[in-house]
């Protein structure tokens, strides 16, 4: 294993079967080693500085049917609700004052956003707010919509691949979602010049060993700018409820080795680390992300934001939630970054049109 984890720091890659042998390995000293190696690869591109994403949870109206999300449409017994243009210009006024460069407007797949809609989002926050990045995690769309929000001043989007494994994709997923749209949504969105981030959930129902390597090849080939991984978590009312959560410990290791494989990706310790255990977005850190993303949405629809069980930070004002991350991140000797934390590679350089360079 010593030869393996030599390899990987040295390579940036390693094949599959190494690969394997490293993620079945339960060992807690290799966890440790990855995360040390890990941290130190971070430091040497981003030094102590952590990026934060005001997070805006626009609508969790959802036209998706995903069996692990509490979002989904068969969820009868969510409250629904979506924000409007001015609620959420609202929310960047005090994220900015905040202190936050980057806001990240997710939702659920919700039609009511057409693409004029949204676009007049886009357009608002970005002529309110040009110094700042915008990132959308709205999930699949035409082609035409994810270019004219770029054209509209977004920057940025997330979308998880969720699993690389087809057939595996297929059992978390109603029948009607296609794991190579989802994939090439995600080229689409590298051509138009988005800075793309994909992930998946560790731990999620019927994953494998082999899918997790899958995932982490399937990212060292798309070569996102952003990488988002969670520990999956029930919910009470989907088909998954009984399912046991992703491991903190899986997590962590799959944040040091992706840390290794992706030197300068920007990786978040999330929300979902966070809640599997109460020091689980400082362990992130502390394994090689780099990344935070308090919530700036109104506290009265946070509940209903719920992705899964027992969500953290859904009672917190905008400021407490920046205030708290930004306390725990001085525990660790990390500061919060103001700025809008483009990967290196990416990003305005002064003075330039927003393009990769
Ligand atoms: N509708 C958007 C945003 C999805 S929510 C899209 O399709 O991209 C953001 C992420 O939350 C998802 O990509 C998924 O990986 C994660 N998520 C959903 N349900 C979850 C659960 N039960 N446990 C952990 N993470 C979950």
């Amino acid at each position: 294993m010593e030869k393996i984890l030599e390899q990987l720091i040295i390579y940036q890659t390693l094949d599959r079967e190494a690969l394997v042998r490293l993620m079945a390995d339960p060992s807690p000293a290799l966890g440790a080693h990855l995360a040390d190696a890990a941290r130190k690869v971070c430091e040497e591109h981003y030094g102590t500085a952590v990026f934060t994403r005001g997070l805006i949870e626009f609508t969790n109206c959802c036209r998706n049917d995903c069996l692990y999300c509490g979002i989904r449409r068969s969820n009868r017994k969510l409250h629904r609700y979506r924000l409007d243009k001015e609620q959420i210009l609202a929310c960047t006024d005090q994220g900015y004052a905040l202190g936050f460069r980057t806001f990240v407007l997710q939702g659920g797949e919700d039609p009511w956003f057409t693409v004029d809609r949204l676009e007049a989002v886009v357009a608002a926050v970005h002529a309110r707010f040009p110094d700042c990045a915008i990132t959308l995690s709205v999930g699949e769309r035409p082609r035409e919509d994810y270019e004219r929000f770029y054209a509209a001043g977004a920057d940025r989007f997330l979308l998880r691949h969720e699993t690389a494994d087809d057939a595996h994709y297929r059992t978390l997923h109603p029948r009607e979602m296609d794991p190579e749209h989802r994939k090439a949504c995600l080229y689409a969105l590298q051509a138009i010049g988005y800075q793309v981030g994909t992930g998946f959930m560790v731990g999620s129902p019927g994953q494998t060993v082999e899918h997790l390597v899958s995932d982490l090849l399937f990212i060292q080939a798309l070569q996102p700018a952003m990488i988002g991984i969670g520990p999956f978590i029930p919910h009470r009312d989907t088909p998954f409820r009984d399912q046991p959560p992703g491991t903190l410990k899986q997590t962590l290791k799959c944040i040091s080795v992706l840390r290794l494989m992706n030197p300068k990706a920007l990786i978040p310790a999330t929300t979902a680390l966070g809640t599997i255990d109460p020091t689980g977005r400082e362990q992130g850190i502390l394994a090689g992300a780099n990344v935070v993303m308090p919530n700036l949405s109104p506290v009265a629809v946070r509940g209903d934001y719920s992705l899964y069980d027992n969500k953290i930070c859904t009672g917190e004002e905008a400021a407490e939630c920046r205030d708290c991350l930004a306390a725990r991140m001085k525990k660790i000797g990390r500061t919060l970054a103001v700025d809008r934390g483009d990967a290196i590679g990416y990003g305005p350089k002064a003075g330039e049109s927003r393009h990769r360079f």
